[in-house]
């Protein structure tokens, strides 16, 4: 078993909260886990531009001279939220009276992550699709690198509880559209997770953060380089014997999105374990179970939809393309439990037959 490193123990308030109670009772000191190698290899980086003469700091120039938004008439208020790799502050451009969100990345970083992050945002100011956060700009300021984003006024689905299977639906089908384009476009995001998922007040739902965090999980000092928590990863990515080796990252991308749906609908983390468990629980609940399903009470199409997602095997998950296709999205929503759309079957084959 060749699984990816775990978070450090020494940094408990980034990957490893502490344990619930009923964890603690579960763990079982007598078993160990082999201690796992970071494998750089497995790094699956963005198509990057070939490197120009820009630096953080031409970038910072570069966007100054398209005149997209001056540094310096930003007004940064309140802060939104932190997260592992920085803090989102809302900011309001004082001459048009606009409100953005400015994500401030922690730390100094070297000329190097430095360089990679500016062109990754250069790549991101293209990215252009209804369900995927803006990034309209980056600023170098002393070091300290600022990403100006669309900001999303109804923040995170972190913790959200959608038992509606319609309006999960519509969610759902929201996620998939961003995601099918960032995947047409060759971008994985590589971290989709209910706290990038954001919405706004007419109801739109866009992914969020790709890019600069996961550049950051990369190049960070090794002893953090586990940016993040592993709980969304499927489970090739963990364990990388699983599947020989191969990493493919819009498979695992959609992994992530059926443990994100499946969460909305049952209101928790659909494991069996805590999302903020120890790495070891976490590593062996993904890795060695059974993957998770939706429950009984839900309808055909949504279990069926979930099913799709939730393969462990990823050659046999949909792709994004595929998922938009499924009858829980086509359909809006399952509701009244009956056969799956005849269409399904000409979709890849489903993992287990359906039981009611
Ligand atoms: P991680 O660093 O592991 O990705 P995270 O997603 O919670 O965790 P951040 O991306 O730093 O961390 O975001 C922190 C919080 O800020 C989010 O949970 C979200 O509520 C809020 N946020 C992030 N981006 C925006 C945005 N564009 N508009 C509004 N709120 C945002
Ligand atoms: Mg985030």
């Amino acid at each position: 078993m060749r699984p990816m490193q775990p978070p450090p123990g020494t940094n408990p308030a980034v990957v490893a909260p502490p344990p619930r109670r009923d964890n603690q009772r579960r763990r079982r000191h007598d078993l160990t886990l082999p201690l796992p190698q970071r494998d750089t290899s497995l790094a699956v980086p963005l198509p990057l531009p070939p490197p120009g003469p820009s630096s953080a700091q031409s970038s910072s120039a570069h966007s100054a001279a398209q005149q997209l938004i001056n540094f310096s008439e930003l007004e940064r208020s309140n802060r939104i939220g932190s997260g592992t790799g920085g803090t989102v502050y809302k900011a309001i451009h004082r001459p048009t009276g606009r409100v953005y969100a400015l994500k401030v990345i922690y730390g100094n970083h070297d000329d190097a992550v430095r360089n990679q992050i500016c062109r990754e945002i250069e790549i991101l100011r293209d990215v252009d699709n209804p369900n995927v956060v803006k990034c309209h700009d980056m600023f170098d300021h002393n070091g300290e690198i600022q990403v100006l984003l669309e900001y999303m006024d109804g923040g995170s689905l972190e913790g959200q509880h959608i038992g509606n299977e319609k309006a999960l639906s519509d969610l759902a089908r929201q996620i998939l559209s961003g995601l099918a384009y960032l995947h047409r476009r060759k971008i994985v995001h590589r971290d989709i997770k209910p706290s990038n998922l954001l919405i706004n007040a007419r109801n739109q739902v866009k992914i969020a953060d790709f890019g600069v965090s996961r550049i950051l999980a990369q190049t960070m000092d090794p002893c953090n380089s586990s940016v993040g928590t592993i709980a969304y990863m499927s489970p090739e990515r963990i364990n990388t014997d699983l599947n020989h080796g191969q990493y493919d990252g819009y498979a695992g991308d959609i992994w992530s999105l059926g443990v994100s749906i499946l969460e909305f609908y049952m209101g928790r983390f659909p494991f069996s374990v805590a999302r903020g468990g120890d790495w070891a629980s976490l590593m062996w609940a993904i890795c060695m179970s059974h993957p998770p399903e939706a429950p009984h009470s839900a309808s055909r199409e949504f279990r069926h939809f979930i099913a799709c997602c939730l393969q462990r095997e990823p050659s046999k998950r949909l792709s994004a393309a595929q998922l938009l296709q499924h009858p829980f999205i086509s359909g809006n929503g399952g509701g009244q439990p009956q056969q799956p759309h005849q269409n399904l079957h000409h979709l890849l084959p489903p993992p287990r037959p359906l039981s009611s």
